[in-house]
């Protein structure tokens, strides 16, 4: 996980993100010219806020991108940060996807607010359509396709948080990770299964249901925790 810094002017309340590129120079085609744009963020900042109180802040704990992942560009972010002494949440965002990414300090922490599960209903879809080798007696009909994504998500709304294990995070900077339904509310899954299909589709959905159960497979949840700022100070 890369270390989160930044530089906070006290004064005029800006912040830098110190990352590995902002000494790097950028270029700008104009016209076949290569053009060489800014230098040096990092020093452009310092001198801009020279005399200035400065701090440096760190990032702490919990990162959260309530839509989307860490490297959409036009996500918004909330990272917590500490000077040391006082916890600050550092909200992020562009306002157009041109635009460097612009910072709001606010003083308080992320508090836990829930989690939200879905099912991977598009990726199901696609893997039934175009992927998964169904025997020819097996195979589901676009009908059939929907009706078993409708039990599976009922399956699922069906079932406590407990029923589910969860598994890694998509990516380090992501709020979302991946579940794995217990074996009850699949069992449950499997019987709703059975009152709608005939033998042999419903013994194709089982062979399709058990290879794609683990890891990151289709049959997995999509988890996300959800986060509010507090902005009550202890
Ligand atoms: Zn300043």
């Amino acid at each position: 996980m890369i270390e989160e810094k930044y530089i906070w002017c006290r004064n005029c309340n800006e912040i830098h993100h110190v990352t590995p590129f902002d000494k790097a120079p950028r270029y700008q085609f104009d016209q076949g010219e290569q053009i060489e744009l800014s230098m040096d963020d990092r020093r452009a900042f310092l001198r801009r806020h020279s005399g200035h109180r400065l701090e440096g802040l760190q990032g702490v704990g919990e990162r959260y991108f309530p839509a989307g992942r860490a490297v959409d560009p036009m996500r918004v972010g909330f990272v917590e940060v500490t000077n040391g002494k006082e916890s600050f949440v550092l909200r992020s965002f562009r306002n157009r996807i041109e635009d460097p990414l612009h910072f709001e300090l606010i003083r308080g922490r992320l508090r836990a607010s829930g989690t939200s599960v879905s099912i991977q209903e598009n990726e199901i879809r696609k893997e039934m359509k175009y992927h998964f080798p169904w025997c020819p007696s097996e195979k589901p009909d676009d009908e059939g396709i929907e009706l078993f994504i409708k039990l599976f998500a009922e399956a699922v709304r069906g079932s406590d948080s407990h029923q589910i294990e969860m598994g890694g995070y998509e990516d380090t900077a992501s709020s979302a990770s991946h579940g794995v339904l217990s074996s009850a509310a699949i069992e449950r899954l499997i019987q709703r299964c059975r009152l709608h299909f005939d033998p042999e589709r419903w013994s194709g959905l089982m062979r399709f249901i058990e290879a794609h159960r683990d890891k990151d497979g289709v049959m997995t949840l999509r988890v996300v925790r959800h986060y509010e700022v507090d902005r009550s100070l202890d």
